[in-house]
């Protein structure tokens, strides 16, 4: 199994080289050259077994499917619930995918629990390190320290932006206690901190200095991994059924996650609702087919809080034919003005993808926290809420899926606030919040973050 950056020449990596680079050395994403396809779910397969055989079809011959089961394996155990990611039916024809069974309750654990396991393994295999360097709107920090703690291979430095992102949010990604964990609150919003990783790795001698390398979303093992829930539902609702998939999204890597299980032949046709807070970048990408710059907006969904979403380009990508000039050209522009419009051609092939998206503002998501908990007895994290107003909003024959993409513990003070009542937090988590928390704060300033990783990783 072969890569190729979607802003390259079409020069091919393989997927170790994919996996451990994160973003391509171009400012470009890694993609698989051609879709594998892989059996759907059979009857009765458990979660490990089809994550083994799913992430084994995208490492190809890097890693062995014995191996990849032991990873897999050990990544999952961690999770509170056998089933890794269960379905909870909240009414005819809707179920909830609850991906927050992990350690940090939110569902970058899915991803970041094997992709740490699959680094250690191809690293302690190479005799290297590596630097991780990833921006969080919340999650992925939490989760990635949780998963790359005390490994001996791998420096992980984590940018948050400082004040916004929920208490919980911040204590699991700064009381891990381990060394190789480092937290740099900066000034600033997500888009900020993403901007500086993304001038990071475009600068070519830290890049080589430190081995940097990113397990954000633009990584492909976590659209890879993301993409086995997917199945995993399809699986258990059955084959027959027609299933829609309404993802609460920021960085817009779960729901292209859907759209990959659907071109590896794992899902039963392909309708994604991509449900967005305020922040409507790609409502209006898939209205218009242009894309415009804006400044996030603060949300009561702060993981969503993204105005320019990254994956997105992995979907323009197709859209394009695969065309990396024509891709890169489009990102240039945007660059340079703020703003691109995608042919007509790549506009028509967008509104074929099956992917529709739809925005939920904040009052809209009290009003639906507070009718879930009325009509289930259950309380919803304000992410999963958008997800569940955006269903209600348009019309399918389909069966849907909303994706669960955190607990409702992770944001008490949202929570409780809009509904009136605070989430208990799982007792598995307590201990994690009693520790001490370490992080620095920083201005926004590239050259700031920089010098302090580089003294960091050499000292
Ligand atoms: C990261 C995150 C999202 C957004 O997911 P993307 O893959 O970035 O679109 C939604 N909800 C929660 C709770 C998250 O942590």
């Amino acid at each position: 199994m072969k890569y190729v950056s979607t802003r390259g020449t079409g020069e091919t990596v393989s997927f170790a080289e994919a996996c451990l680079a994160g973003l391509a050395p171009d400012g470009g994403l890694f993609t698989p050259v051609e879709y594998p396809q892989i059996a759907p779910a059979a009857p009765g397969e458990t979660y490990n077994a089809l994550a083994t055989r799913i992430l084994s079809a995208f490492a190809g011959d890097t890693i062995s499917e014995a191996k990849m089961g032991e990873l897999v394996a050990a990544a999952y155990d961690s999770f509170a619930h056998q089933s890794v990611t269960p379905l909870n039916q909240v009414g005819p024809d809707r179920w909830i995918l609850e991906l927050h069974h992990g350690p940090t309750l939110a569902f970058k654990d899915v991803a970041m629990q094997i992709i740490a396991r699959i680094y250690d393994h191809l690293l302690s295999e190479r005799g290297e390190r590596l630097t991780v360097l990833c921006a969080t709107s919340g999650d992925t920090g939490g989760a990635a320290a949780a998963a790359f703690a005390g490994l001996s291979s791998v420096d992980v430095f984590i940018l948050h932006p400082f004040g916004r992102i929920s208490p919980v949010q911040r204590q699991f990604m700064t009381s891990t206690g381990a060394d190789n964990i480092h937290n740099f609150a900066l000034d600033g919003d997500f888009d900020d901190s993403q901007d500086i990783v993304k001038s990071l790795f475009r600068d070519e001698t830290f890049r080589k200095d430190v081995r940097l390398s990113g397990v954000n979303s633009i990584n492909w093992t976590r659209i890879a991994a993301q993409s086995v829930y997917f199945a995993a539902a399809q699986g258990a609702l059955g084959h027959e059924r027609a299933l829609r998939f309404v993802v609460p999204t920021g960085n817009f890597g779960d729901a292209l996650a859907a759209y990959v299980a659907a071109r590896c032949g794992l899902l039963n046709g392909l309708e994604i609702v991509t449900a967005v807070n305020s922040n409507r970048t790609m409502v209006d990408l898939l209205e218009t087919g242009r894309l415009s710059r804006r400044s996030a907006v603060s949300t009561h969904s702060p993981a969503m809080d993204i105005a320019l979403p990254s994956n997105a380009e992995r979907l323009l990508f197709e859209v394009m034919g695969r065309d990396p000039a024509q891709l890169k050209s489009f990102y240039d522009r945007f660059i340079q003005s703020g703003e691109a419009e995608l042919s007509e051609q790549a506009k028509g092939a967008l509104g074929c993808t099956g992917v529709k998206a739809v925005t939920i503002d904040d009052a809209e998501t009290e009003t639906e926290m507070k009718r879930l908990y009325k009509e289930t007895g259950s309380l919803q994290c304000p992410h999963t809420a958008v997800g569940s107003a955006a269903a209600r909003q348009v019309a399918t024959d389909s069966v849907d899926v909303i994706l669960s993409t955190a607990h409702a513990a992770k944001f008490p003070e949202t929570v409780s606030e809009i509904t009136g009542f605070t989430p208990a937090l799982p007792e598995r988590s307590e201990a994690w919040l009693e520790r001490g928390e370490v992080f620095e704060r920083m201005p926004c300033d590239l050259h700031q973050v920089r010098e302090a990783i580089r003294s960091r990783v050499s000292g």
